[in-house]
């Protein structure tokens, strides 16, 4: 199997296992960054029926939001987004961020703010005027017929998809800082959900676009990265600390997430200082250096083996 390349932007290692969702967590210090287009998007087509099911609830969804819309009506409308997100990650179970379970603590609380999060949005006059202003741009965007193919002039498109993805980042900033969201930053990190995000535009959006336009999007949003096969490196296989599936750990990893019960196992909690030789214990998200408790020099734990 063909994985994308990848460098983990916390501690510099590369992918070594292969990985079943779209979401990719480094190997080495557990931490999760990065998002594969492809597999997302084999999730999204693979079961037409369930695609389907998808459709047919949405919009009946959308249709009683919009109600509760009219009517002025927050709470219903907050209670329908809490069963929105509820039904769309039941039906697509890979979307679901890999540090959360259906079962664990994190999952209702994850829904009800994403619920949260969208019924501030719809209610607020702000994000209802940033909306005009793209169905503004959107309707500026011309279009072509191509080989019996519906396309999209790269000018307007380039126009208007620039505006939505700088109001994305905006956005996610201000949700990203408000503290009321702060589960987020341990659950579903901003790099990776913001690439999320942004992989639903490009899987919309590439279809309507020409080679060299669909090219320049996909380089520009990050998503053009190459694939490749899995990097061989020492280690062992050993059953997961949870669901007993064979698991392999990579030399000096720190953390390693299984991908069969989407539990991380953690392979070590203590280190020695390179300098006074004092134990420590390893934070539950190893930053890239962390100062000795005895001698407080800076011991970099995963990044000294890639430099
Ligand atoms: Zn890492
Ligand atoms: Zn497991
Ligand atoms: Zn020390």
């Amino acid at each position: 199997m063909k994985i994308k390349k990848f460098t983990c932007n916390n501690c510099g290692a590369p992918k070594v296992n292969a990985y079943k969702s779209p979401y990719i967590i480094c190997d080495y210090c557990g931490n999760f960054t990065d998002l594969d287009y492809t597999m997302s998007l084999q999730a999204w087509n693979s079961d037409p029926k369930r695609g389907d099911k998808y459709q047919k609830a949405n919009l009946s969804f959308q249709s009683k939001l919009n109600e509760s819309l009219i009517k002025k009506d927050k709470k219903e409308y907050y209670e329908l987004q809490v069963k929105y997100w509820d039904v769309y990650y039941r039906l697509y179970p890979e979307y679901l961020p890999p540090t959360i379970n259906f079962d664990d603590n994190f999952y209702y609380p994850f829904l009800a703010i994403c619920a949260d999060s969208a019924t501030v949005a719809a209610f607020d006059p702000k994000y209802q005027k940033k909306a005009k202003t793209q169905q503004h741009l959107q309707g500026d965007m011309e279009y072509y017929t191509e080989k019996g193919q519906s396309k999209v002039k790269g000018e307007g498109f380039f126009r208007m998809i620039n505006s939505y993805i700088d109001y994305l980042k905006e956005e996610f900033k201000l949700f990203y800082d408000n503290p009321e969201y702060a589960l987020m930053h341990k659950v579903f990190p901003y790099d990776a959900n913001l690439k999320m995000k942004i992989s639903t535009l490009v899987q919309i959006w590439l279809p309507y676009l020409n080679e060299k336009d669909g090219k320049t999007f996909l380089k520009q949003t990050g998503f053009d990265a190459d694939y490749i096969d899995p990097i061989k490196v020492e280690g062992n296989k050993t059953p997961c600390q949870f669901c007993k599936a064979e698991l392999f750990v990579p030399e000096n990893s720190l953390k390693v997430h299984c991908e069969e019960c989407h539990k991380t196992n953690i392979i070590k909690t203590k280190f020695n200082c390179m300098g006074c030789g004092v134990e420590n214990e390893i934070p539950e998200h190893p930053v890239n250096t962390i100062d000795c408790k005895a001698c407080k020099l800076e011991n970099r734990l995963v990044k000294a083996m890639f430099g």
